[in-house]
């Protein structure tokens, strides 16, 4: 009787655990209708941040990034990388040709306590990191300045293409004495301080560099999207489109705009009580809704949430381990490697939950558990970023729904070819992300549209474009928007 009685029990208990997976599969739903509302409402917001400051969670940044480079640079330059977990140092010589580029690439992760700490002590570590990097290629001691483009991937009210402040810090990153402050400047300094002649000559988000080098190479790129650490897309517009800056002029009459979306909100947004205390629990509460629930900084910690929860409420996974309270122990990485475990007994499941969770031996089904709450997760996160890159086709009028067409029926629309450059860890390293991604663009967009919409992954674009950006922009810093 003893038997049976705990048999019971433990049925039940299964049962509650089953009922917490099947309310957060409910709460995650993506349908189709609902990502479509998604596409809507980011296209409405496009229009609200362009129309006004302030006037959407989606702040349009300008950029000042008014021509995209030609493929006619010549010269040696240099860009450094930083926002994500690791930075980056890189140089490009250019031939005057377009061609592949071959960047010498260094990178190393950045000390945590630098990424609380103080600005003039990181821009220090940084400039340093460079100054060891141009040691090792060039002369360190050369009369002409080198030039240099900073890809700084925080949002950034630019004041020109080689200066902006910094609004805000997002991804971890939280050094107060920065914020409101001259992001290049204060690069610029510490470069001085290291006796580097070396000058910042222009100043991206980390989409724009991705764009330059994804157009660089293909023409029909229109946006570049960003699902690393953070997330984050830019597109090029229209000055005229660009209504809270009225009388924008440009040689080119357009603008790559960096839209911010990892701020992105809306009701439509399919929300669960783990992300509302996600967000209440990070240090930027409110603020990068969108971002919190597709990007690479946050997936890990959703799924931690849910094994919590699913352990406190059963005891599938043996006693609650104290290491499922601490914040951001299991890391997206190692969610998509348990989410990628195609062996048949689960044993990186099963190897990941005992190392890093601290929970060991659980049987069977319990893995099974946890691979389908990594499903869950990773595959809402996918379609939303699916829904925000239709909403930039849509707010172009790319998306085939007849801005272009004349309101033609879907059959006979004759689509150009969209590309849309796409870089990060999420949509590279990851194979089912980027598989719901595709899956999600095909059944938002319907199978004949999508068709035109091809997704380009640029290698190091982030950091290359920044190269590139500085090198069309050296002879002057064309600029003449004021
Ligand atoms: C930042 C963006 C950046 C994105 C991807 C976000 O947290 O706000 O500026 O482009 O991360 O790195
Ligand atoms: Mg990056």
């Amino acid at each position: 009787a003893l038997v049976v009685g705990r048999r019971v029990r433990s049925r039940r208990k299964w049962k509650r655990v089953v009922g917490v997976l099947k309310e957060l599969e409910e709460s995650c739903e993506t349908t189709v209708g609902r990502l479509k509302q998604v596409v809507d409402a980011m296209a409405v917001e496009m229009h609200a941040g362009l129309a006004s400051e302030g006037g959407s969670k989606l702040k349009m940044l300008l950029t000042f990034v008014d021509n995209l480079p030609s493929g006619s640079e010549k010269g040696i330059f240099y860009a450094l990388d930083l926002g994500g977990t690791n930075f980056r140092v890189l140089r490009v010589e250019l031939g005057g040709q377009r061609s592949d580029l071959d960047p010498d690439v260094e990178q190393q992760p950045i000390p945590e306590q630098l990424m609380t700490g103080r600005s003039e002590d990181l821009f220090d570590f940084i400039a340093s990191s460079l100054y060891q990097f141009v040691e090792k290629n060039d002369s360190v001691q050369s009369p002409i300045t080198k030039l240099l483009g900073f890809t700084f991937s925080f949002p950034v009210k630019q004041t020109s293409v080689s200066s902006g402040v910094l609004i805000k810090w997002t991804k971890g990153f939280a050094i107060r004495d920065m914020v409101e402050k001259e992001v290049a400047g204060a690069l610029q300094q510490a470069l001085t301080r290291k006796g580097l002649n070396m000058r910042v000559s222009v100043l991206v988000n980390d989409t724009v560099g991705t764009l330059a080098l994804g157009h660089y190479h293909d023409a029909d790129i229109v946006a570049a999207v960003i699902i690393g650490t953070g997330t984050n897309a830019c597109y090029w517009e229209r000055t005229d489109a660009i209504i809270k800056c009225q009388g924008l002029l440009t040689t080119s009459g357009g603008m790559v705009v960096n839209m911010e979306w990892g701020n992105f909100w809306s009701s439509h947004l399919p929300r669960t009580s783990y992300d509302i205390k996600l967000d209440a629990e990070s240090p930027n509460p409110n603020d990068q809704g969108f971002e919190k629930m597709i990007s690479g900084m946050y997936l890990g910690d959703i799924v931690r949430r849910v094994i919590l929860r699913m352990s406190e409420e059963s005891d599938v996974f043996g006693p609650v381990s104290s290491r499922l309270y601490l914040p951001f122990t299991l890391r997206t990485p190692l969610m998509a490697a348990m989410h990628e475990d195609d062996s048949p007994e689960l044993t990186q499941v099963a190897r990941i939950l005992k190392d890093v969770l601290d929970i060991p031996d659980i049987p069977l089904k319990a893995r099974k558990l946890v691979v389908k709450i990594c499903d869950v997760v990773t595959r809402r996160a996918a379609r939303l970023a699916a829904a925000g890159i239709v909403g930039i086709l849509k707010k172009i009028g790319r998306d085939g729904s007849g801005g272009i067409t004349g309101g033609r029926s879907r059959s006979d629309i004759k689509m150009r070819r969209t590309a849309v450059a796409v870089e990060g860890s999420l949509y590279t390293q990851y194979t089912m992300f980027r598989e719901y991604l595709h899956e999600a663009l095909n059944e938002i967009l319907g199978e004949d549209i999508a068709r035109h919409v091809v997704i380009i992954v640029t290698e190091d674009g982030s950091g290359t474009g920044a190269a590139l950006l500085a090198a069309s922009h050296s002879s002057e810093n064309v600029n003449n928007i004021q």
